[in-house]
């Protein structure tokens, strides 16, 4: 009847509106492609594209931190571990699933078989990452020295090169393999020609831009544990970040309006951008098509086959709640930006109740990318194809772990994955400028990483709300006595 048509729509006005917006943004790009606009036009046409993603980015930050404290505060020691415990096992879990299945596809496509398709200019001094010194980081931005400095920089090990020869010695600073600037690779070279050099790298401390979310993220959850069990003295700090979080998901149903047109920009500013597809070379569309495949298989059967094992409830009905969340995930390619809107699904949509998500929404998108660690080990084997290099069992195992840690480590912002890619490369001794090879699909693979990567967190939180079920009533009713001793 036309009641529930209305209804129906009501409900539904905003996934309208942004699925419109998708179509709309795809057929504007295509349509504008053929007019070759310059990039100075296309970023001014992407502009309110640009617009949105500030919008979200902005929120994020206070996001995370109220809403770790406030969701930690809220339950007992014992429940909150508890929680805690379940998410990790499954962050755990699904990853190396996600790396298994990631590992399987490529092996069977081969999509670096043959020879190369085109030859990669060597940049000659490889950037020396270690595994080691990227682990180390990893737990060195867990315990950051400056809270203030942790929203915007992050600790990143960067190196020294010492070459010392007969009478010289001289210390180079080294970047990113990717932006090694040439006065430092020519200066090297001509020490190279002199005779006896010894030559040493060395790990110096360094930072790089982007907020270091998991150092915020482990002091508001050791924040939370400890105003929860502050009783009656840590009231007015609970109250403080109660407030705090309720304010900002205010800001997010306002920003919401403007998702729809921003994701119409964002998406109809790639495709006016992106390059001929008749470019991309065989290989590498082979090796994009592994890793679509990988996504897919991971995405729409193994994690809803698991939601349904734990829970017994539709997982596809639950996938319908979140989709303005995905397609914000793929406009955006960064899940922390569209952490505010993934928490809007869960809660609005799927009732999923909000000691879950605020527990354990900001630690997965900070920390559980199956969709990323995916893509890692598909990429890593196939630069390893590519190489025609054959990989023994051991070294499957490292790419397995690594791609784990590369995952776990790469920050939720637009194409994180590929820098934390160098730590896979490096594992197993592939030539890391190969990364080169797979830039030109990267801008397209992180979107779809991007939107597995906020499926699985979000499936997360139904599985260990789920779970958790037993601790929540037990919480409610201590409310409840309280309020009655009260
Ligand atoms: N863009 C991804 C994310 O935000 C990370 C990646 O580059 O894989 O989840």
């Amino acid at each position: 009847s036309r009641d529930n048509v209305r209804s129906f729509l009501r409900r539904n006005l905003f996934v309208l509106f942004t699925v419109a917006a998708v179509a709309l943004g795809v057929i504007l790009g295509f349509a504008l492609r053929p007019h070759n606009l310059s990039l100075r036009e296309i970023k001014y046409f992407a502009f309110p594209g640009e617009l949105l993603m500030r919008m979200l980015q902005m929120l994020v930050l206070p996001l995370i931190i109220s809403s770790l404290v406030t969701g930690i505060s809220s339950l007992d020691s014992k429940a909150s571990g508890k929680m805690g415990v379940r998410a990790v096992v499954y962050y755990m879990v699904t990853t190396l699933v996600a790396v298994f299945i990631g590992i399987v596809i490529v092996i069977i496509i081969r999509p670096g078989k043959g020879s190369r398709d085109s030859p990669v200019a060597k940049t000659g001094n490889i950037e020396p990452v270690q595994a080691a010194d990227a682990f180390l980081d990893l737990i060195r931005n867990m315990f950051p020295p400056n809270l203030v400095e942790a929203c915007f920089k992050q600790y990143k090990t960067t190196y020294k090169k010492i070459i010392r020869t007969r009478n010289v010695t001289v210390t180079l600073n080294l970047t990113e393999s990717l932006n090694m600037t040439e006065s430092n690779l020519n200066l090297s070279r001509v020490l190279h020609t002199i005779q006896e050099t010894v030559e040493e790298t060395v790990p110096v401390s360094g930072s790089s831009s982007g907020v270091n979310a998991l150092g915020l993220v482990v002091f508001s959850i050791c924040f939370g544990l400890v105003i929860g069990n502050m009783k009656q003295q840590g009231q007015a700090l609970r109250d403080f970040f109660d407030c705090l979080n309720e304010a900002i998901m205010r800001l997010v149903a306002v920003i919401i309006w403007y998702a729809p047109v921003g994701i119409l920009f964002l998406i109809a500013g790639k495709i006016v951008e992106m390059k001929d597809l008749a470019e991309v070379g065989g290989q590498l569309a082979m090796y994009t098509v592994s890793v679509i495949v990988g996504l897919l298989i991971h995405g729409l059967f193994i994690l809803p086959l698991l939601y349904f094992l734990v829970t017994r409830r539709n997982p596809y009905s639950f996938i319908g709640g979140l989709l303005q969340a995905l397609i914000t995930a793929l406009g955006t390619s960064s899940s922390s930006a569209t952490l505010p809107i993934t928490f809007r699904c869960l809660e609005e949509n799927n009732h999923v109740d909000k000691r879950v998500t605020r527990f354990v929404l900001p630690v997965g998108a900070t920390i559980n990318m199956d969709g990323t660690a995916l893509y890692e080990a598909v990429a890593a084997i196939f630069i390893a194809q590519v190489n025609d290099m054959d990989l023994n069992f051991g070294q499957i195992l490292t790419i397995s772990i690594t791609a784990t840690a590369a995952s776990i480590g790469a920050a939720g912002i637009p194409q994180a994955g590929l820098v934390t890619m160098v730590i896979v490369l490096t594992s197993v001794g592939l030539p890391t400028e190969d990364i080169t090879l797979i830039i030109a699909v990267d801008w397209f693979l992180d979107r779809l990483r991007t939107t597995t990567n906020v499926l699985g967190d979000s499936l997360g939180a139904g599985i260990v709300e789920h779970l958790s079920h037993g601790e929540l009533q037990n919480q409610d009713a201590e409310v409840r006595n309280s309020v009655i001793e009260d």
